[in-house]
């Protein structure tokens, strides 16, 4: 599966699991927002719903992006 590009790992998020199916979610960082992504059934979650989950690290991460321009 090459549909995440070059240069864009996804990184697994720990302690955190999707609110449909319960499995592992993957932060997906791309130019202009970042997301959360379901590793078992795919669904898209976005970040601000599981805010009360992102650590320090996270946060550091988002900050870099422009998210408040779209
Ligand atoms: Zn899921």
């Amino acid at each position: 599966m090459t549909f995440w590009g070059k240069g864009r790992e996804p990184r697994l998020v720990s302690g955190m699991r999707c609110s449909k199916c319960d499995g592992p979610l993957v932060r997906i960082r791309r130019c202009t927002e970042v997301f959360l992504r379901c590793e078992r059934c795919g669904a898209r979650l976005e970040v601000r719903d599981y805010a009360r989950y992102i650590d320090d690290s996270f946060e550091e991460d988002v900050a870099h992006v422009p998210m408040d321009r779209i």
